[in-house]
């Protein structure tokens, strides 16, 4: 099929690599031209595992393009997607400008019929919105659907080539059709995975899926704080709900609160639809609060652990919102590092691949160490916020060495609290038993270990 789709971010990449990889004949449309052109060199401008590969094949087998002209791209496709970015407005809703925008030049642009689908997360009605906007301004028929992406960033290419489902919103028997051809190759391991509704429906289900997964992280972290004050361990909780087949165990880790560029933003989103139609949506309310908690939570022990922040050095490991992306927006370990500046503290952090993301937001103003020892040297606690691989078996015995104060916020609750106190170090996890981050000789010790 002949497709172009538009946004060249984690949704819009992902999606023209993957098509191109089972013979579309995919344009990528991207207004930022030095990202085309770092693109057209096979140089990625975001990580995500498997993709490189990916764009560099089929970029060489003549499949996939990358353009900045929309029109080549409408000339060129039958079926153009829409992958551009719907942040956050400044009443919480998502801005849906670019996706408008984009939408009114392609039914301008459009010489013959073609099938426009929205990828963007997008509140409900939208679909419905762009498509009075097309036919106000296309001379040739535009049918518009909705097709939510559920992709997670640092398995995103495994999700778009093996989706749990793939859902789209139209009426239309004929998009219907398309779709279903399209998706084939990515549905044939078993079972009805294209999943067909309305569009409006299909708005919500993105923004539910992504308030359901919330909620589970949540509520993990509200257990987990109960876990503390009774002195329970919140990873024997997990273990014990997740058994339950209709809990499942996915998403039921207790940390530092969930981040990234959807969840935070689709739950606003959410909860801005939910007011403007007098709908009450105080559980998802809830969920926004806790999060928020989490993470003064977690800077709550990172302060205790060091004792003071003013004048102190506080090492950060991992600034993705999560391990396999360099994806930074709205991540913990950066909200913890503004707090933890604003409180007088020096900041040194590592991150195997979002360093260069840091940088650009903080400068200088923060010590960004090239390997996770380096970042602990002199510090007087460490913080885990992503759970990368590399930080899952350290060398505890250096850390403690590196260290001025030995002191580990683990939080992402990746180490077994009694080896990494044998260490000689302060161990301090998120719901866990607080006597099993006691280090032997007890805390004085760490203090005045160098
Ligand atoms: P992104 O910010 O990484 O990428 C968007 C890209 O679109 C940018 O490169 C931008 O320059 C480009 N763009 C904007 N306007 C354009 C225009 N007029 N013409 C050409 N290019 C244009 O965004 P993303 O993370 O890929 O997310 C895109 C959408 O998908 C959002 O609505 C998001 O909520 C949704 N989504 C994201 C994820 C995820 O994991 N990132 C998962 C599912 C859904």
């Amino acid at each position: 099929m002949r497709l172009a789709v538009v946004g060249s971010g984690y949704v819009g990449l992902v999606a023209s690599a993957c098509f191109a990889e089972t013979g579309n004949d995919v344009i990528c449309v991207e207004r930022d031209a030095e990202r085309v052109a770092r693109l057209r060199a096979n140089d990625l401008p975001l990580f995500e595992p498997g993709l490189e590969p990916l764009v560099s094949l089929n970029q060489a087998a003549g499949r996939l393009h990358f353009a900045t002209e929309l029109s080549e791209a409408v000339a060129h496709a039958d079926v153009i997607f829409i992958a551009v970015g719907t942040p956050t407005a400044s009443d919480g809703s998502a801005d849906i400008s670019q996706v408008v925008e984009v939408a009114e030049a392609v039914g301008r642009l459009a010489r013959k019929p073609a099938v426009l689908v929205l990828k963007s997360t997008s509140p409900v009605g939208t679909t419905a919105r762009v498509a009075a906007a097309v036919r106000a301004v296309a001379s040739v028929p535009v049918e518009v659907a909705a097709n939510p992406e559920f992709l997670k960033e640092g398995a995103a290419v495994d999700d778009f080539m093996h989706p749990d489902r793939v859902v789209i919103g139209t009426e239309s028997a004929a998009v219907r059709g398309i779709m279903t051809d399209l998706y084939a190759p990515y549905t044939l391991r078993g079972g009805e995975r294209i999943l067909f509704m309305d569009p409006a429906s299909a708005e919500v289900t993105k923004y539910a899926a992504n308030a359901m997964l919330a909620t589970r992280v949540s509520f993990m972290n509200q257990i987990a704080a109960l876990c503390e004050a009774v002195g329970a361990d919140v990873s024997m909780v997990r273990t014990g709900i997740g058994s339950d087949r209709r809990i499942g165990r996915a998403f039921l880790y207790p940390g530092p609160g969930y981040g990234g560029s959807c969840f935070p933003k689709d739950l606003r989103a959410l909860l801005r639809t939910g007011a403007d139609l007098g709908v009450d949506m105080d559980l998802i309310q809830a969920v926004e609060q806790v999060n928020l908690r989490q993470r003064d939570l977690v800077f709550g022990k990172v302060l205790e652990s060091a004792g003071r922040l003013e004048g102190s050095t506080i090492a950060v490991w991992g600034l993705a919102f999560k391990a396999e992306t360099d994806d930074v927006r709205d991540s913990p370990a950066i909200a913890l590092i503004r707090k933890l500046l604003d409180a007088g503290a020096r900041v040194q952090a590592h991150d195997p691949k979002a360093m260069p993301a840091a940088r650009q937001l903080f400068g200088d103003h923060v010590c960004l160490a090239q390997d996770p020892y380096a970042a602990a040297e002199g510090a007087d606690a460490l913080a885990v916020m992503t759970e990368w691989l590399v930080y899952r078996t350290p060398d505890f015995d250096r850390i403690a060495a590196a260290m001025r104060r030995a002191a580990i916020v683990d939080g992402r609750n990746l180490y077994d609290p009694h080896r990494v106190t044998q260490a000689g170090i302060r161990y301090c996890g998120i719901g866990r038993r607080p006597r099993e981050g006691t280090p032997p000789g007890g805390r004085e010790r760490h203090a005045t270990q160098h």
